[in-house]
């Protein structure tokens, strides 16, 4: 190979920063650079096949699409050539130069320095190519684009510190060889029964062939017999497409192996959903829930999305088309009889086929959730503590699956101790009150200050559960769940507390009573705080605290206002309702107050602290600590 043009680039920061990390911290996981390496291989033949679909030329000169796997002992050297799409100049200094993934530094800044807990985020990131250099002091690359002419070949060869060259060659077949020049402590992996068994165990779903050669052993020492002719190939894997094999066949390690292959997750799947569907439509499908979300989940605009095969033919990667969003995390591939093999995004988008897929795939996920929730609630709560907050996006994205996705939900309540979200609504209507007939919720932006809030006293005197919510999602998510199992849903904090069935007779006319009582109390303060509240009144709700505010029964609760507000949106201007509590020794107080100046004092406290209690702030804080400190002034008098 005659090499011109020797140039050499540096690594981006990132990829040098990955290197590092990566070579410290997966160090007890190295053999894990084969698979990544084949499953870069198989993806490359994928392409190629796919672009072969429109022109068959690209495949003419080598129809038999394989991956190879050598080695050389007394060299040192493991080689791994694939007859895939090839990477021409352009590609090798963006794909083994950079990493193009977004949130990139996000990743990087969250690395920890504790070995476990980083090798467990690079696994969720993905390291691909670059885990070459946990066992390899050098790599070179040969490869040459699919279509391209015999001299347009690059060859990039790297130390992993820091920097790689580049040079032209010619390159008579096309596709990619990388040697990894095994380190000195490495040498175990330049061994045949080592390759062949590393093959099996972690790419044995992939359905080219991955080759080694023929190996005769000797009898006596057990070692390798250098075969000098034509080198006879025999294929190490089973070849074949995972899916297409019956369950009974398929062990839970072929399973993790493949979701390993295509989601490139470190780590095991949590479950998985392997059907295969045939009447009016015929493909198969195989999805996966991960263990662990990536560590972009929340990026917008990630890729995602499932596999698209048209009978076993790889057509393209993240087809958003067949799940809905709040479906994101889920891997997997779908393998169509009926779809064309030129099938195109746009077509997706707009087939009849597409939509009925979508539908059966979304009832599968869902299915495979709520199995895993009865079978193994612990596995289940491992997927909520994941992916809860992704799943809370269901009931407004899609409204026919709502009882479903409502099954699925976990939440905090004041029935437990523990801020975790691990009861169902089911859990609570189980458990509801004789005569309840309405589940009840408090929406904050803490776990403790739901917990806390004064809107919670009557519920605890009585011994009613209350949801708490603190996920920034939930309020939103209560306006898409009107109802579960025929009890709609209450926010204690809004409107007239409607405690219907848990009240006596008694109560509510004493709630009436209270108001007529202090009608002239309630009216000094209307007058005085007409700017600011919606109305006062004397409540029940409240046992220890003297007030607290409530929103209207349509308006915008304070969770969701403080979200809008801090995202710079305008929010409508909606005044609160400031409620009373009649039995309280500070409400007496300012009952009796002549000055009006102190009782001017002591109700913008009282208010002041009802806001406080929500989470939200003073709305003048510096008049409120004047007051107060006037009240504490005469104290100290
Ligand atoms: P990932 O596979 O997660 O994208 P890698 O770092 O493993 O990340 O590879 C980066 C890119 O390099 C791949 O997306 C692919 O475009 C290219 N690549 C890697 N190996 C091969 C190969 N054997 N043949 C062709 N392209 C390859």
């Amino acid at each position: 190979m005659s090499e011109t043009q020797q140039e050499t680039l540096s690594f981006q920061t990132e990829v040098k920063q990955l290197l590092h990390l990566m070579i410290h911290s997966l160090y007890s996981n190295k053999e894990i650079f084969l698979r990544e390496l084949i499953s870069n291989a198989s993806d490359a033949c994928d392409k190629l096949r796919f672009k072969a679909l429109k022109d068959d030329a690209l495949l003419a000169e080598d129809g038999d699409l394989a991956i190879r796997v050598e080695f050389d002992k007394e060299a040192n050297t493991v080689t791994i050539t694939d007859n895939g799409i090839g990477m021409n100049r352009d590609d090798v200094i963006s794909n083994l130069g950079t990493i193009a993934k977004s949130g990139t530094a996000e990743f990087l800044q969250s690395l920890t320095g504790d070995e476990r807990k980083d090798s467990q985020l690079i696994g969720q990131f993905g390291v691909g190519f670059y885990s070459s250099f946990i066992v390899a002091k050098a790599v070179d690359v040969y490869t040459r684009k699919a279509g391209e002419a015999v001299d347009q070949g690059i060859h990039w060869h790297s130390a992993g510190d820091g920097e790689f060259s580049l040079a032209d060659i010619e390159r008579p077949q096309r596709g990619t060889t990388i040697v990894l020049h095994l380190k000195p402590e490495e040498k175990e992996f330049a061994d045949g029964w080592k390759l062949r068994s590393l093959i099996r165990k972690y790419s044995d779903h992939i359905a080219l062939p991955v080759q080694m050669v023929k190996e005769s052993y000797d009898a006596e020492e057990g070692e390798d017999k250098a075969e000098v002719k034509a080198p006879e190939w025999e294929t190490v894997n089973s070849a074949k497409a995972l899916w297409t094999r019956p369950k009974s066949e398929i062990s839970d390690e072929e399973y993790q192996e493949l979701y390993r292959h295509i989601s490139h997750d470190f780590g095991d799947a949590l479950s998985w959903s392997h059907n295969k569907v045939e009447g009016k439509l015929d493909y198969t499908s195989l999805l996966y829930v991960p263990k662990k979300a990536p560590y972009d989940m929340w990026n917008r605009d990630r890729v995602r999305g499932l596999k698209l095969y048209v009978q076993r033919v790889f057509i393209m990667d993240d087809v958003e088309q067949f799940l809905p969003l709040y479906l994101r995390f889920t891997k997997g591939i779908v393998d169509s009889n009926d779809l064309p093999l030129n099938v195109s995004r746009e077509i997706l988008q707009s087939s009849d086929a597409i939509d009925s897929m979508r539908s059966a795939l979304t009832k599968r996920v869902l299915d495979m959730l709520s199995k895993l929730a009865k079978k193994s609630p612990e596995d289940y709560q491992a997927f909520w503590d994941e992916f809860g907050q992704v799943l809370k996006e269901g009931p407004a994205e899609d409204p026919t699956n709502n009882e479903k996705v409502a099954k699925l939900l976990r939440f905090a309540t004041t029935h437990t101790d523990e801020p975790a979200q691990n009861q169902s609504l089911a859990d609570y209507v189980g458990r509801m009150k004789e005569g309840q007939d309405k589940i009840y919720y408090v929406a904050a932006d803490s776990h403790a200050t739901a917990k806390n809030s004064p809107h919670l006293e009557v519920f605890r005197k009585k011994g009613i559960e209350v949801l708490l919510m603190s996920d920034r999602i939930d309020e939103w998510l209560m306006g898409y769940l009107s109802e579960f199992d025929g009890k709609s849903f209450v926010d204690v904090a809004r409107g007239g507390l409607d405690l219907s069935g848990v009240e006596t007779e008694e109560e509510k006319e004493a709630q009436k009573q209270a108001n007529d009582d202090h009608k002239d109390l309630l009216e000094r303060l209307k007058t005085l705080m007409a700017d600011e509240v919606e109305d006062v009144r004397m409540t029940h709700r409240l046992v220890d605290s003297p007030a607290c505010i409530v929103v209207g029964e349509n308006d915008m609760g304070a969770q969701m206002r403080r979200i809008m507000e801090a995202a710079g949106q305008k929010v409508p201007d909606s005044k609160p309702i400031f409620e009373l509590n009649p039995e309280h020794p500070l409400v007496h107080r300012l009952e009796q107050e002549q000055s009006e100046e102190r009782f001017s004092d002591l109700a913008s406290i009282l208010l002041e602290q009802a806001r406080l209690a929500e989470g939200s702030h003073p709305k003048d804080a510096a008049s409120y600590v004047s007051r107060l400190n006037r009240l504490l002034l005469d104290l100290a008098r």
